[in-house]
C-alpha cells in the first residue's frame, strides 16, 4: 500500500462528513419551522386586526344603545302625554299619536341596527377564537418540528463524532505537513473538498488529465513523502 493512501481514506471521511453537515443544514424540517413561523406572524396579523375591528364594534354598540335608550324614553315621554288625560284635543291626540308612530319607528330601526351590530360582534368574537385555536395549532406542530431537528442534529452529530473518530487513525499514518497542505488546499472551493487524487497510469484521478510525461518522470522520480501536486488541478497527489 502506498505510504499516503491514508490521505485517500481521510478525505473518504472528509467528504461524508461535508455531505452530513450539508444535510444538518439543509433539514427538511427547517424550512416547516419557517413555515410554522410565518404563519404564527400571519395568524397574530389577523388577531390584531380583529380586535381592533371589535373595538370599533364596540363602540358602536355602546353609541347606538345610547340612541336607543334616549328614543325609548322619548317615546315613553310621548306616550305618558298621550294618555295622561291632560291632553283632549283631537287634533293634538292625532298629533301626539303620530309622534308616537314616528319615534317608535326610530327605536324599530335603531335597535335593528344595535341586533346587528351585536350580530357582527359575535361573528368576530367567534372568528378570533378559531384564530387564536389555528395559532395554538401552529405552535404545537412548531414545537414537534423543533423536537425533530434537534433529534436529527443529534443524530447527524453523532455521525459526525464517529467519523472524526475513524479520521485520527489515518492522519497520524500520513508523513509530515501532509494533513496541514491537504487541510488547506480543501478550503479553495475550486476542489470541492477533494484536496488529493490518487496517480493511476500517469492519469490524476481528481481533475482525469493525464500528465505529460515530463512531469510524470519527475513526480515518480520524488521520494514517497514528498509533497507533490497535481500540475494541472494542484491536488496532493497519491502516488
Ligand atoms: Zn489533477
Amino acid at each position: 500500500m502506498s505510504l499516503l493512501a491514508p490521505l485517500l481514506e481521510v478525505q473518504e471521511l472528509d467528504l461524508e462528513a461535508d455531505r452530513r453537515k450539508l444535510e444538518r443544514e439543509n433539514l427538511p424540517e427547517r424550512d416547516a419551522l419557517k413555515a410554522c413561523g410565518a404563519e404564527i406572524t400571519n395568524n397574530d396579523q389577523l388577531q390584531a386586526k380583529s380586535r381592533t375591528e371589535l373595538e370599533k364594534l364596540a363602540r358602536d354598540e355602546r353609541q347606538v344603545a345610547g340612541q336607543v335608550s334616549t328614543v325609548a324614553a322619548d317615546a315613553e315621554g310621548v306616550e305618558g302625554r298621550l294618555y295622561s288625560g291632560e291632553v283632549t284635543a283631537p287634533k293634538e291626540l292625532e298629533a301626539l299619536q303620530e309622534e308616537l308612530r314616528l319615534t317608535r319607528g326610530k327605536q324599530n330601526v335603531l335597535e335593528e341596527a344595535e341586533l346587528e351590530i351585536m350580530e357582527a360582534i359575535e361573528a368576530q368574537e367567534s372568528k378570533l377564537a378559531k384564530l387564536a385555536e389555528a395559532r395554538t395549532e401552529t405552535e404545537r406542530r412548531g414545537e414537534e418540528v423543533a423536537d425533530t431537528i434537534r433529534m436529527e442534529e443529534a443524530r447527524i452529530d453523532a455521525e459526525l463524532e464517529a467519523l472524526a473518530g475513524k479520521r485520527r487513525k489515518p492522519v497520524t499514518a500520513l508523513p509530515a505537513g501532509f494533513i496541514e497542505t491537504y487541510s488547506a488546499l480543501r478550503e479553495k472551493p475550486r476542489l470541492a473538498g477533494r484536496a488529493s487524487a490518487a496517480l493511476v497510469g500517469g492519469l490524476c484521478q481528481g481533475c482525469r488529465v493525464s500528465l505529460p510525461r515530463m512531469d510524470l518522470s519527475r513526480i515518480l522520480a520524488e521520494p514517497e513523502e514528498a509533497q507533490v501536486e497535481c500540475p494541472h488541478c494542484a491536488r496532493l497527489l497519491v502516488r
